[in-house]
């Protein structure tokens, strides 16, 4: 094989398709043929600068966007009421058919083979990873391995005073990879997530709870736009209370958190119940969200009570809230440790340091999250394709995208704790929109043959088109009777004389149907065909113009110390007037860039 991607979670299903899509004879090798694009924890997809995320994997041609398309229940854009770096896509996903979905598109593809097994060790040879050796004894040789194991290397799972090993809910866990990844050289920690219980909707009284309904208008979030989502199905809120707190609190005894039998970190802002009540002391309640896990399935995800209390605790407490006395559960919900190489120990395109052609991607990396994962599992996918070609890696700057800020920041900085993308992590979110991934990556995917002809074309009209929509609001008069009316019926003062009317389009109180009522401005709308994505990326780079233009001038002023490079065996140790915790630092992270390396914790202005 030229690429052999080890695990079928969100990561490795993005490797083997981009590698497929790059003409690579590809191998999928995975535990559980049955569980391919599992979902572990919540059937969700997107939300905060995740969103952004999946518009950016899908710009580039891969495959979550349409397959969050094609199965979610319920589509929210969130944010609205702030700027436009700020909005971001989510959906409610069907679970299976999220699963289904992905290994129908991977089935689809003819050089992707597949085969149930673990793997237990690699083949290496002169620094080089020549293969993968499985549990079943197969020896399968390749050109470049990707590992994706998620949540499964030496996974443990807890409920109350119970572990056992698992790498997820009635999964086995992964063994030997690890061991021989240690002995070899990398670095390994631990790290831990939880998730809650899964109860029987057929037991909950919704007519106690507050329903929370998707937006009037759902869109897309694949730039294909080629699934309409016609019928949203609700989640519902309902909330904790003293009892809640009180039934829980007793058990915490009996919790493997408190008594010190976790003693990995896991995600802050994902905490699990207990954590907020012992945390939250003076909130009364907590908000929890009530949420379907598919068409066709009763079953019901319980967001917000993450747990690793013993289930009867967690079955006795759920029974206090009000909507869920009569509930009966699914599954329990559990906290699991698992085995993470800091991911220090790689390069940008996400290689090893350590063993050349061998590359990480996922929750391996000690991230958190599918659309984290995702993004990873389709930059590793790519540049094990462009290796095997002998082409330079696909490397996304901090300005560009928020994979290269994901990747920048696991590669310089590392993680102790899951990593998991904010929107304040990006320092260019302005440019780095859910509605202009398209227009920032496509044509990058499409040079290095991923994305097809048809998605590069539609955004290259896409963007001619928005530049004569802009150029003609920069260019054209308004009528002063006509605009001051407009501007009377939203309370602004009428202007005096004539003027662009870009200058008026930009004032905060005009929205995009007021401005339609411009003749000219209709017209050119009707006369061009333009659709609605081109109305909203024209109003967005009218309103947010400053903004945009200074955050862009501050990328240009970083990017003079991102093109000054640092070769890889640069010698830091003969530079005197580094501290001995800076030439450590440098010479473990090795950075590329004078940039790269400012970035890199304890590295001061100075050195
Ligand atoms: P996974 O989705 O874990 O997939 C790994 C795949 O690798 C599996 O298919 C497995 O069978 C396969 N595999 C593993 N080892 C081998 C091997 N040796 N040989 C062959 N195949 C192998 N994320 C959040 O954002 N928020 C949360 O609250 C959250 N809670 C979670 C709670 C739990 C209990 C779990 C398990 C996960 C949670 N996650 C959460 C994390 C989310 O599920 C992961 O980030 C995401 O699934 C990681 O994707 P991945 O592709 O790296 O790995």
């Amino acid at each position: 094989y030229d690429i052999i991607i080890v695990g079928g979670g969100h990561a490795g299903c993005e490797s083997a398709l981009a590698g497929a899509k790059m003409g690579k004879k590809c191998l999928l090798v995975t535990m559980n043929m049955q569980t391919i694009a599992q979902m572990s924890c919540n059937p969700a997809m997107g939300g905060i600068a995740k969103g952004q995320i999946i518009r950016e994997i899908d710009a580039m041609g891969g495959g979550s966007g349409i397959i969050t398309d094609k199965t979610m229940i319920q589509y929210k854009m969130l944010n609205k009421s702030k700027g436009p770096a700020m909005w971001s896509p989510r959906a409610q996903s069907d679970r299976m058919r999220f699963a289904e979905e992905w290994r129908l598109m991977l089935e689809g593809k003819e050089n992707i083979d597949f085969w149930q097994d673990m793997v237990t060790g690699l083949a290496i040879k002169n620094n080089q990873v020549v293969g993968v050796k499985t549990m079943m004894g197969l020896n399968i040789s390749s050109k470049t391995v990707i590992l994706t194991n998620g949540t499964f290397l030496n996974g443990k799972i807890h409920i109350g005073e119970k572990n056992f090993m698992g790498g997820r809910s009635g999964e086995r866990s992964s063994v030997g990879l690890s061991g021989q990844l240690q002995k070899i050289g990398f670095t390994l920690g631990r790290m831990k997530t939880g998730t809650p219980p899964r109860i029987d909707g057929r037991s909950v009284d919704y007519s106690k709870m507050e329903e929370d309904n998707g937006d009037l208008i759902p869109k897309n979030f694949s730039y294909l736009n080629e699934y309409t989502l016609k019928e949203q199905k609700p989640c519902f809120i309902c909330h904790t209370n003293e009892r809640v707190h009180e039934m829980l609190s007793k058990s915490f005894e009996k919790s493997p958190m408190f008594q010190g039998r976790i003693t990995a970190k896991g995600p802050r802002y994902c905490p699990s119940i207990e954590d907020k009540i012992t945390r939250f002391k003076e909130k009364e309640r907590h908000q929890i969200f009530i949420e379907p896990e598919g068409w066709n399935t009763c079953e019901i995800y319980v967001n917000g009570f993450s747990t690793s209390l013993p289930e009867k605790t967690q079955y006795e407490a759920l029974r206090l809230i009000p909507g869920l006395e009569k509930v009966k559960m699914f599954r329990p919900g559990y906290a699991i440790e698992y085995d993470y190489f800091p991911p220090t120990q790689l390069t940008h395109s996400l290689e090893t340091r350590i063993v050349k052609n061998l590359y990480f991607a996922g929750q391996i990396n000690g991230t958190t999250g599918y659309e984290e994962a995702a993004c990873q599992g389709l930059i590793a996918g790519v540049n094990a394709s462009l290796s095997i070609d002998k082409k330079d890696p696909l490397i996304f700057k901090r300005n560009e995208a928020y994979i290269g800020v994901l990747i920048d920041d696991l590669i310089t900085k590392g993680t102790e704790e899951p990593y998991r993308m904010f929107t304040s992590r990006a320092e260019y979110r302005t440019l780095l929109r859910q509605d202009n991934a398209d227009i920032r990556l496509t044509e990058k995917s499409f040079k290095i043959g991923l994305a097809k002809e048809e998605r590069y074309t539609r955004v290259q009209e896409k963007q001619d088109q928005v530049e004569s929509f802009v150029k003609f609001f920069n260019e054209t008069s308004f009528d002063l009777d006509e605009v001051n009316k407009i501007l009377e019926s939203v309370s602004y003062e009428p202007v005096p004389q004539k003027g662009k009317i870009d200058k008026i389009y930009a004032r905060p109180n005009i929205k995009q149907k007021d401005i339609r009522r411009i003749t000219s401005v209709e017209k050119f709308i009707e006369s061009n065909k333009l659709d609605q994505e081109v109305l909203d990326q024209t109003e967005i780079q009218i309103k947010y113009k400053g903004y945009i233009e200074k955050e862009k001038a501050n990328a240009d002023k970083l990017q003079r110390l991102e093109d000054i490079k640092i070769p890889d065996n640069f010698d830091y140790n003969p530079l005197a007037s580094l501290s001995h915790e800076a030439k450590e630092k440098l010479n473990k992270i090795r950075p590329s860039t004078l940039s790269q390396a400012s970035r890199i914790s304890g590295i001061k202005p100075s050195d």
